[in-house]
């Protein structure tokens, strides 16, 4: 099961917070387990769009994008360290 507030309630459509459950399905995670995990569904009745929320476990490639930024940010300070002083 995944907490209710994993599913945003704000619409990324109409900016309203209109998203209200809409039931949940078996998903097929992809990695190398394969297990199958629940989603949660949400559905903002004014747009008619309708959103999964995922449980913070599935990488959806969000987080590791972030963490990718993060270390090149990390890198690219370390460089210009290594510049101003050799001996760090
Ligand atoms: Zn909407």
């Amino acid at each position: 099961m995944i907490a209710l507030k994993l599913l945003p309630r704000q619409c990324p459509v109409c900016r309203n917070e209109t998203i209200i459950g809409h039931g949940r399905r078996l998903r097929q995670s992809h990695d190398d387990q394969h297990k199958r995990i629940w989603v949660r569904r949400g559905i903002c009745r004014p747009c008619g769009k309708t959103f999964t929320a995922l449980p913070d476990s599935l990488p959806d490639g969000a987080p590791k994008r972030r963490l990718d930024q993060l270390a090149n940010r990390l890198t690219k300070i370390l460089a210009e360290t290594r510049k101003l002083n050799p001996t760090v």
